[in-house]
This record gives C-alpha cells, structure tokens and sequence, in this order.
C-alpha cells in the first residue's frame, strides 16, 4: 500500500531501500504491557493482519512486533501533547514505541492501516509521528438518525473515529427544539431516568417504503433509552482511546423539563410557568438539573473512570415554534418573576455557568465543556466572566467550545486565559443533501491552533458518508505544524478510496464534481435543500408557503433563474455518480456507494421536480384549451407527468433505503415521503379530470393552487397514525 492513504498523515516517514511483504509474515505481538488499551492496540493489529493463521498451532516467532512505552523516545518533540509513536518497519520485525499508552494506540492504528491496506509489498520505513490538537473528535447531536443508532452501530462509529485517531466523543443525550413536523416539538432524551418516566421523548414517524411497497408507521423510544446503552458506549470509547462525555443541554434548548416541572420554568410578569427555560434565581432549578446531572454521572461516567461533561449553554434566545398551540409565535426563555425580571441576563448567565460548574467539579467531573454563544450573544464571556472562572478555581476545568460552520472563521480569543476548543461542522442533516463542511473544517482548525485551542472538534450527526468530513477534520486535527492544504488533502482523498480502481485524475474527477454540487455549503444547504422537506417544516416557513407546490410555481416564475441552477447542479452530481459507480465496479469498499447514492439522491430530486414543473406546463396548456379532447389530452399528460416524478422520488427512495444506515433511513424517507405523497396525491386528482374531460363535457378546471391536493395540508399525516384522507373528488365537475 502507499502510506499515501494513511490519514492523517504521520508527521514524517523515512524510508529504507529495500522492500518488506508484510502479506507473508506472521506477527508476534512482544509487549510486557497488560494495560488494556495497549492489549486492545495489539488485538486490533493482530485482527487485521492480512495472512495470520490462528489455527496453525506454530510456535516459532515469524515477524516479532514489539511493543513498548518510553515517555521519551528519540525523534520526538519533548513538547507536546503526549500522544506521540515511533514505528519501524523493517525485514526483521516491527518495533513501536509509544510516549503514551495512548500513542501507542495510535501506532497500533497506523501499522493496522498499512498492514491491511493490500498485499503489496512496502518498503522498510520508520514512522515518527505526533498530533498537534490534544483532543479530536465528533460531537454527535441527540436527533433523528442518533435516536435510532443501537449499541452496535455506536460502537461501528467509535471504531470508525478510533482510526481515525480520534480521541473525543461528545454524544448529545438531551436537547428540544421548535416545533416541526406533526405540529410537535422536537425534543430527544436519550437516557432513561427511571425516577422521571415523564421526561420521556416518544416519536411517531410515518414513512412510504418502496422496497415494502407501502407505509410504515414507527413509534419509538430511542434505542439509547430501551437499551440503556450509554453506560456500554461510554465503556467502549474508553476501550478505544475514545472518552465519551455527555451532553445535557441547558438553560437553552429546553422545554421538556421546565414542562415537567413547572415550578422551575421561567415564568412570565404574572409569575406562570411558560414551558421553555428555567427560573435561574430559584434553587430548585438547580436541585432538579443536579439531581439529573448526578444520576448520568453515577450511572455511566464515575464507573468508567470518566471526568468529562458537556453542559451545553448554546442558543439561549426567543425562537418561534416553542408553542404548539400557536408556533406563529416567538417566546423568550428568560424568567420574569421579580427576583429575575430585573437582572441582567449576562449576568444571570455567567453565574448560572459557575454555579453548574462548582457543582459538577464537586462531583468528580474536571473537565466540564459549553457552548461559547449564549456568552458571547450577552456580551459576558468576557474579563469579568474569566475572573469569575478563576476565583472560583474552575480555571483548569472549564473548556469553551466556539462552534460556527459558515464564514467568517470564529477565532477563541487568547486573551482571556481560558481553556479553547474549535468546533466546526462535520455534516448535520444526513437527511438533506449531503454536505461538504472541508472549507469550514480546515479554517476552524487553522486559526483555532493558532489562538491556542487546545481541541479540534465537529458538531454532526453519524453518517458515514460525511467520511471526507471526518476524515478532513482527523487531518487538520492531528497535522497544524505540518502543511498539506485543503486542495492537496482532496486530492489525496480521492485516488486514496478510488484508485486504482479509477486512474488518479479521474479519481480527482469525481470528487471535483461532487464539489460543484455539495461543497458550496451556503448554496446546499439553504437554495439546493429547497427541494426536500425539512427546511419547510419550520414555523416560519410555513407562514409562507407550502412544500411542495409552492418550490414548483418559485421556479416556474424563473425569476431567479433556479432551474438553471438545479439543473447544473444536477448535471455534475451525474457525473460525479457515473465516477463512483465505475469504481464500485471493481471494488468492494461500502463508502463508494454511499457517495454515489448521495450524487444520485440529488440527480433524482431535481428530475423529479423538473418532470413535475413539465406536467405544471401541461396543466396551463389544458386550462387554455377550449376543445374538448385537447384539452384530455393535456390533463392526461399532466397527470402521467406527475406520476412519473412520484416514481422518480420513488427510485431515489429506494436506492436510499438498499445502500443508507438503518438508523437513517426513517427520516431520511420521512423528508422524501412529503414529496412523494403529494405528487402521488396530485397525479390521482389530475387522471380524475383527465377522466371527467374524456366524458365529453367541458370541464371547469381551477387556478393549480387551487387544486384540491394544493389545499390539503399533508404533513399531520408524515408524524402520526392518522391515514391520508381519500383523494378528493376533482373539483372540476363537468359543466
Ligand atoms: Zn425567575
């Protein structure tokens, strides 16, 4: 293999001349180490060599691996983060040599990727190699997708990350948000609390699934709370150099516990609770959060040894769609009572931090992270908030996150002596288009390195096509004093996972091409989105239109030239998907079908929309026809038209449903399941007018949104049991 495909790169290789085929050998693991992550290191080594044969009996030492701490081996730097190896590779044996256990680990990794990369034989070498971010990981958000992820597609994830020498998990376990899909508020919490069997999140999903040929309704807990499995996550990290630490949001993003205990929400002027954030002047918030706090601490953290919390702390602010009997409302989760009402709320805020900290450090946990812009909004992480910090000896303790995935970069300030980490984004809506965050990864850990972060982390949902994102984010994470850019990096990428199935500028090719599609981040994620569900789900959104039919008249005005726009986008997503099916071709790794599937997912959407906007066409055309078997003529094209973009979608969902993770695949079809009810709704509406006007009379036919599939709101229908109403008999009757 070419240790070009190791990723991240190790700070420096240096090759011998002759040539060593590891395929031939039979590793004997020498280490006087029992420490389990070093035995964990060594198992997954001996687990990928390629031609071990465990069953031969032989005793003879083939290929000794020896393996061995020294804090201070030759050829590191003496600064440092701790985590370095030394690997050599040679004709007589391996020997590495970790500062730490967890540099060991990481030695493991590398020599695992090599090992099992092929049967090619590689050249002696030795390897010196150390990351420049302490901490590196994810930050998987409590969402749809997450809430569905078992144990076993967790511990998928952390292995996933664990080659990627990654060493920080951040797992959301609890958060609410605004009322989207069935007119319900979005809230997940992840853990049980058999104390509190009213802080459960049930969700009914409703989705078509073309494989079945027919809809399914999910009602759900997330498996994290059926299997009450953080504990055995959290376990599992630690097996693999990975701590989890868990995030319970607060005093943001909170509606389901200021609703099941009322007496410490926020209340208004006449001192009744409003269900969205807390009174942070009454002591009984505290001693609810903290008892709820101390229960995950003392169920999963304190017995597996870790001492990490994520208290949250972001977005505290008005937002529509905190009530679900009037989302048209925006309602702010500041307390009014007396003792609140006149208190700066930077100030508010800057204790309530202190207080949670003191409490949560009273408890064992010294590493506690939050969220830099509740802060940052209220002007209060600032010298006060810092002095704050440190008079209450939570300097060491406390880590801000400055999270921002768009432009411009957000730098942690120097200045303030506080502990940094540089959060960007590694992918969020697994349900959307498939985002490219690169740009915002590489610039996040850029500037973040040079202001001190001390951690290199992305905010995300676990999709394992976001595998460029996280694999951009292990890179710049582990390599800040060596230089690769971004475009270098890509390059790399590419022929790595698709050569030699493609030759290398094809490779290139086909990843230049996804580019033009999904690495504008500000174009996918807000205009191309446009074309699926979720955006339209939000409150706002529909104060002012209605998805579909009103995306299908905003590009049928043309005012924006969009179609133009999709249709490009479209033609280099075909192209990009072409590349990748080529190359599955002749190779076996899952993750190139993932990207081909995500290529075509947008080719789909757009024909389909693109055949919809046609039959758009068709129906004016019938509308203006005075001659009765024209004007059939045109509503039974309209209505075909309609049915061909219902099987359009179809296709997509498919596709989607064969090749996408399980734990995806509900809200991925729930999104693409509003498309695909509406036109297979509006194609039945059409063929019955299309029915009346073959009858001979003249038929009166409607403006389009007046059509009776336009005036239906179909969306109660995506999150509950209740059926779809029948389709409405055609309006229009013959006159
Ligand atoms: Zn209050």
């Amino acid at each position: 293999m070419s240790v070009d495909n190791l990723f991240p790169q190790p700070k420096s290789i240096a090759f011998g001349t002759e040539l060593v085929d590891l395929g031939s050998k039979r590793p004997v693991v020498i280490t006087d180490s029992t420490e389990p992550l070093i035995k964990q290191g060594c198992h997954l080594l001996t687990s990928s060599w390629p031609v071990i044969d465990h069953t031969s009996g032989q005793t003879e030492i083939d290929y000794p691996v020896e393996i061995r701490l020294d804090p201070r081996p030759n050829g590191l730097p003496e600064e440092g983060v701790g985590q370095g190896y030394v690997l050599t590779v040679g004709h007589e044996g391996v020997t590495l040599v970790g500062q730490t256990e967890a540099g060991l680990y990481h030695g493991c990794q590398t020599l695992r990727t090599i090992v099992s990369a092929g049967t090619d034989p590689v050249r002696e070498m030795t390897i010196h190699d150390w990351p420049d971010f302490t901490y590196r990981g994810l930050y998987i958000e409590s969402k749809w997708g997450s809430d569905l992820m078992t144990l076993d597609d967790w511990k998928a994830a952390i292995d996933h990350m664990a080659r990627l020498k990654f060493n920080a998990l951040g797992i959301g376990i609890y958060g609410c948000w605004i009322v989207q899909y069935g007119g319900k508020r979005t809230e997940f919490l992840m853990v049980p609390f058999a104390d509190h069997p009213e802080l459960q999140t049930p969700k009914t999903l409703r989705y078509y699934s073309p494989t079945a040929e027919a809809w399914q309704v999910l009602e759900y807990l997330p498996t994290m709370v059926t299997e009450d499995s953080f504990g055995e996550i959290v376990a599992y990290g630690k097996a693999n150099n990975i701590t989890v630490r868990p995030h319970f949001n607060s005093p943001g993003h909170n509606t389901v516990i200021p609703r099941v205990f009322p007496e410490i929400s926020a209340k208004d002027e006449s001192g009744k609770p409003i269900g969205y954030g807390f009174c942070l002047s009454d002591p009984k918030t505290y001693s609810v959060l903290f008892e709820l706090y101390d229960s995950v601490i003392d169920r999963y953290l304190l017995p597996n040894g870790i001492d990490w919390f994520h208290m949250g702390m972001d977005e505290v602010e008005a937002y529509k769609g905190i009530s679900e009997d009037d989302p048209s409302i925006a309602i702010d989760p500041w307390c009014r009572c007396p003792e609140c009402r006149h208190k700066p709320h930077a100030l508010q805020l800057q204790e309530y931090a202190i207080r949670v900290c003191l409490h949560l450090k009273e408890r064992g946990i010294t590493n506690i992270t939050m969220w830099n812009d509740a802060l940052d909004k209220l002007d209060a992480l600032n010298e006060d908030f810092a002095a704050m910090v440190t008079d209450a000896g939570l300097q060491g303790n406390l880590i801000v996150q400055y999270w921002r995935y768009h432009e411009p970069v957000l730098v942690p300030p120097r200045d303030l002596g506080l502990r940094t980490w540089s959060t960007p984004m590694a992918g969020y809506w697994p349900n959307m288009f498939t985002q490219s965050y690169t740009a915002n990864i590489s610039r996040m850990l850029l500037h973040g390195y040079r202001a001190g972060a001390e951690g290199a982390d992305a905010y995300c949902l676990y999709d394992p096509a976001f595998d460029r994102n996280y694999t951009c984010l292990a890179e710049y994470g582990w390599n800040q004093t060596t230089s690769e850019d971004l475009y270098q990096f890509k390059s790399r990428y590419a022929r790595a996972l698709l050569s030699p199935m493609l030759d290398a500028h094809l490779a290139v090719e086909a990843f230049n091409q996804y580019d033009q599609v999904f690495d504008a981040t500000p174009w996918t994620e807000t205009y191309l989105a446009s074309l699926l569900y979720y955006w339209h789900t939000y409150p706002a959104s529909r104060q002012t239109g209605t998805y579909p039919q009103d995306v299908l008249l905003e590009i049928r005005s043309s005012h924006m030239r969009s179609a133009t726009g999709f249709q490009r986008a479209a033609e280099s997503a075909k192209s990009a998907a072409s590349l990748f099916a080529e190359a599955q071709l002749t190779s076996s790794d899952p993750l190139i079908e993932q990207y081909r599937v995500e290529c075509d997912k947008m080719v789909g959407v757009w024909e389909s929309f693109a055949t919809a906007l046609a039959a758009l066409g068709s129906y004016e055309r019938a509308k203006a026809s005075s001659a009765p078997p024209e004007r059939t003529e045109f509503l039974a094209e309209a209505a075909e038209r309609v049915s061909k973009a219902r099987d359009r979608v179809a296709q997509v969902m498919t596709e989607i449903e064969r090749v996408k993770s399980s734990f995806l695949l509900p809200q991925l079809l729930r999104d693409l399941s509003a498309a695909y009810l509406y036109f297979d709704r509006l194609s039945q509406e059409l063929a019955q007018l299309a029915d009346q006007a073959s009858t001979g009379g003249p038929v009166s036919l409607p403006p389009f949104m007046e059509l009776n599939t336009n005036r239906e709101q179909l969306d109660p229908f995506l999150s509950s049991h209740t059926a779809p109403p029948q389709v409405a008999a055609a309006r229009g009757a013959a006159v």
